[in-house]
């Protein structure tokens, strides 16, 4: 059976508080870095924007980091503004720590799926993967994908993780027949 994939659609905002206006939604737009190399050390930040007074905030990517350090080509990528560079540093959880925010994936992703014919042989086994680390309620997940109610999940839904709890890594289910 063909996977369900999970892919973003574009870009997913930023919680995070303006220190100016107090919103706590920012925006990379189209996805912007800035480079400053000084000698041997190296400075990449990515530039967000609040969507609400547009004011500008700078996250660290790297901090005076030895510019040998970094692979030439991703440092191209920095000065290129590359929006597959943009959406992985993004996504980083690494960069997200670093800078104090999580990112607001609502209405950022899709959730394909080959067509199920759930009349088929049961139990029905199938797999979710990720192709962007969206996180997901397995649980709301599965009713949107299945067209089930929450309470046919809990009931038909045999689940290796918790159906609860938030992931973005891979994970299987299998569907068992009504009744
Ligand atoms: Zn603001």
């Amino acid at each position: 059976m063909l996977p369900w994939v999970i892919r973003r659609t574009r870009l997913p905002l930023l919680s995070m508080r303006c220190l100016d206006c107090r919103s706590e939604t920012a925006t990379t737009g189209a996805g912007r870095f800035r480079v400053n190399a000084n000698g041997r050390r190296l400075d990449v930040w990515l530039l967000v924007r609040c969507v609400s007074c547009d004011r500008t905030s700078k996250l660290t990517v790297y901090e005076r980091a030895p510019v040998r350090s970094v692979d030439p080509a991703e440092l191209d990528g920095y000065r290129a503004n590359d929006p597959e560079l943009v959406a992985s540093r993004l996504v980083d959880p690494l960069l997200a720590r670093r800078n104090r925010f999580t990112l607001d994936w609502k209405g950022a992703w899709r959730l394909d799926t080959p067509s199920v014919r759930l009349d088929e042989a049961w139990p029905v086994r199938i797999k979710v993967v990720f192709a962007d680390p969206v996180p997901v309620r397995p649980e709301r997940l599965i009713a949107q994908g299945l067209g089930l109610s929450r309470n046919e999940v809990l009931r038909r839904i045999k689940c290796d993780v918790s159906l609860r709890r938030p992931t973005s890594a891979g994970f299987a289910f299998t569907v068992l027949a009504e009744g």
